[in-house]
């Protein structure tokens, strides 16, 4: 399906402010939340859009990409930048849109006790070279993210004291408002959808009941990954909140363009360079293949541009099944800083060539001829 367009997404015109935008976002989000459509396709591809649409939009930077190359150039951008960089929060949207409105969490429940609150998904873009992602690569990278306080277990009341009942809801932790014609229910203001309040804040959380640490993980990379590969680390995301479980971290694989090798799929290709007298008189040249080089034997009469095979010399499928080949393109040399002699002896060869009467190039005859036709519009 084709992207639409993000100012089509919104319903806002190209010149909205962030403040048009936003409010457009927000009254899309009310609208599709997955909370308010639970089991709702549509609504969450719908609110999928609209998100990424608001995320784009703004970011004054990814905007102005967005205006002047459309969704490709953001795209590019986001390929091109930020490999290997610290995690980016898919949560913090949330918090910056809904602080008010869902108790500033991603994927509260409505209708339950106090609420609690799943911890927001964490990704992190690791830059492979080729190697690595055909063989596998073990690799320790450090994740900011929130983790439950250890001082006060996550309570986000100091040491003696323990939350007490917000009087607001009675500790729902939602309050019923009208909305027009509408009751709405909504997350507790007062106590942000917990239920509770922490009246003598812990010291190390500030109340939070989690806090930012950068924690050490050790990741191990199948063989075989490519460009947009994802790996889940299940619980290696942000804590919860209010005993809520925590998010995953998504791994996204990002390879590298190798000096050498191109890849498609399974299979690997590559150009050798032969010199145009192994080329006509055949022999052999060493070609590189990711376990090192090999001799591939080149036949006489081999033409620039044929394709040789080395089976089972490409990567090995990261889902399992066959690996895929090598291809050796071969691209004749023309030789270059030939001495006065060297040409001479060229030019004698030329002479020779055209003397015998037999046929030497086999595809400048049918070229040719392909020319004459053209011309003559056959
Ligand atoms: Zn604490
Ligand atoms: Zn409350």
């Amino acid at each position: 399906m084709a992207k639409r367009d993000y100012y089509q997404v919104l319903d806002v015109p190209r010149n909205a402010t962030e403040a048009d935008i936003k409010k457009a976002y927000r009254r899309l989000a009310m609208k599709f939340h997955p909370d308010r459509n639970p089991d709702d396709k549509e609504a969450e591809e719908k609110f999928k859009e609209a998100k990424e649409a608001y995320e784009v939009l703004t970011d004054a930077q990814k905007r102005a990409i967005y205006d002047q190359h459309g969704h490709d150039g953001v795209d590019a951008a986001r390929q091109g930048g930020g490999g290997g960089g610290p995690g980016q929060d898919f949560g913090d949207i949330f918090g910056d849109v809904f602080g008010d409105i869902f108790g500033g969490g991603q994927g509260g429940r409505r209708g339950g006790r106090s609420q609690v609150f799943r911890g927001a998904d964490l990704r992190y873009e690791m830059e492979l070279d080729l190697h690595q992602a055909v063989f596998g690569h073990s690799v320790e990278i450090d994740i900011p993210r929130l983790i439950e306080c250890e001082t006060c277990q996550g309570s986000g009341a100091a040491k003696g004291h323990t939350p007490v009942t917000c009087d607001t809801c009675n500790g729902n932790g939602q309050v019923r408002i009208s909305q027009g014609f509408f009751q709405v229910q909504q997350p507790c203001p007062r106590c942000r959808g917990s239920g509770r309040i922490v009246k003598n804040p812990c010291d190390t959380c500030l109340g939070q009941g989690r806090i930012r640490r950068s924690r050490k993980l050790s990741v191990k990379v199948p063989a075989g990954v490519s460009t947009g590969d994802r790996i889940r680390l299940g619980g290696e995301g942000e804590a919860g909140r209010n005993g809520g479980p925590a998010g995953d971290l998504y791994v996204e694989i990002q390879v590298r363009e190798h000096a050498i090798f191109e890849r498609d799929g399974d299979h690997l290709s590559c150009e050798v360079p032969v010199s145009f007298v192994t080329a006509v008189l055949g022999g052999t040249v060493q070609v590189p293949t990711l376990e090192g080089e090999v001799a591939l034997k080149i036949p006489a009469e081999t033409q620039s541009g044929r394709v040789f095979r080395l089976r089972e010399k490409g990567v090995k499928p990261v889902r399992g099944g066959q690996r895929g080949d090598l291809f050796c393109r071969v691209v004749v040399e023309t030789p270059v800083k030939l001495s006065a002699e060297q040409r001479d002896l060229l030019r004698k060869f030329d002479e020779s060539l055209r003397g015998d009467g037999r046929p030497h190039t086999p595809r400048e005859q049918g070229f040719f001829d392909g020319v004459k036709r053209f011309f003559s519009g056959q």
